[in-house]
């Protein structure tokens, strides 16, 4: 890690010192109010609970040190991705979405947006930068895409996309703060679905915008007030506690996968394999130049549909669920939702068990196929 990325972890433990006076818990309190105190003037006082929330302004404290930047916290990661659009769009503008990424916001546009006026168009992110950004107002990306683990130049879209007045936002749940940075790469809007691995645990569905444009980011903060698209301050807390070990599993996490993805590639049952950190892998050269590690999923080809499923069953280190991100690996069979994958084709989600026992366990199932 680089010396800002190691004080940014170091510090994250340390953030509430700020609030504490003598006697204080030191644990954040989770706060459940839908209103407070306010006699008289009510300006500069928290006011009611879906303007404020000390819970939430502790995990959005949290998670704009991470960013670096001013931080609004949802309830989902689509909610998230939703208030974006509705609160920084306007019936005649159109969106640049990848083709390949996750695939809600493609329907929410589909479904409803469209229904506003707000129109789109899809684009694969291996070849993102050709045909331009002429035309659009927003340009959204997922690097690496979710689950082909394709790469695109977030610098180089921000550069071009900015040419042409866009707002460029990159959902960067697959590799968190401490993977890939693309505010510092020039997106004007960096968000997550935290439900994955900044929350970690599986237990909690949470999200977050966040922008060094005071603008952007205070049209998202206005558009949560008045649409009421707020999260709970439990969430909030339970977030926030997860956070606190972020820097550990993740490191853990890619750290696993480097090593697992390296063992797959001689691994005679793969047919195909897709990880942005082996030397081989199309998005090698490009990963290396943007991301700090190269994620905790691995995208890897069986023979059949029956021999995907079979490992994904059989190995007892897996988990079969969709979402990834958790302590705990887990696998799926991307197909299963039509996504434009092999039927065989697995997205591998790597945990934080000890890398040699979970690589036992994977290569057991693999060999008894
Ligand atoms: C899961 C996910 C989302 C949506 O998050 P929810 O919390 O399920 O709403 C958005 N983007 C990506 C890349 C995701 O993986």
């Amino acid at each position: 890690m680089s010396d800002s990325q190691n004080a940014r972890a170091a510090s994250l433990s340390h953030l509430h010192s700020a609030r504490l006076a003598k006697g204080d818990p030191l644990s954040t309190p989770i706060v459940m109010s839908s209103v407070f105190h306010l006699p008289g003037d009510p300006a500069g006082f928290r006011q009611y609970g879906r303007f404020d929330n000390p819970t939430w302004e502790a995990v959005e404290a949290a998670l704009a040190h991470l960013e670096d930047a001013g931080t609004v916290s949802f309830p989902s990661g689509m909610a998230a991705i939703s208030s974006v659009f509705l609160a920084l769009l306007s019936a005649g503008d159109r969106v640049l979405l990848p083709a390949d990424g996750y695939y809600t916001p493609r329907v929410l546009l589909e479904k409803h947006l469209s229904r506003l006026g707000i129109l789109y168009d899809t684009r694969p992110t291996a070849s993102f930068l050709e045909g331009g950004f002429e035309g659009y107002r927003m340009v959204l990306i997922e690097t690496p895409s979710n689950p082909g683990l394709d790469v695109c130049d977030i610098a180089a879209v921000a550069k071009a996309a900015h040419e042409h007045g866009a707002i460029v936002v990159a959902d960067n749940t697959t590799m968190t703060p401490f993977g890939q940075r693309p505010l510092d790469l020039g997106a004007d809007i960096v968000l997550a679905a935290d439900t994955k691995a900044i929350n970690g645990h599986s237990d909690v569905l949470f999200g977050h915008v966040a922008s060094r444009d005071s603008a952007l980011i205070g049209a998202v903060r206005d558009w949560r007030k008045l649409s009421g698209n707020i999260p709970g301050p439990f969430e909030a807390w339970l977030v926030l506690r997860g956070i606190e070990t972020l820097e550990l599993r993740f490191d853990r996490m890619c750290s696993s996968a480097e090593t697992i993805a390296t063992r797959l590639a001689d691994h005679s049952a793969i047919k195909a394999l897709r990880y942005p950190g082996l030397a081989g892998d199309p998005s090698h050269a490009l990963s290396r130049t943007q991301m700090l590690r190269f994620g905790s999923l691995i995208g890897l080809t069986l023979e059949t549909e029956e021999k995907a499923e079979a490992f994904i069953n059989t190995c007892p280190l897996l988990e079969a669920t969709t979402s990834f991100g958790g302590v705990h690996s887990s696998a799926e069979r991307r197909a299963r939702w039509g996504d434009d994958v092999a039927e065989g084709f697995v997205r591998l989600s790597i945990g934080c068990e000890p890398t040699e026992a979970l690589w036992a366990s994977i290569e057991t199932a693999l060999n008894s196929l």
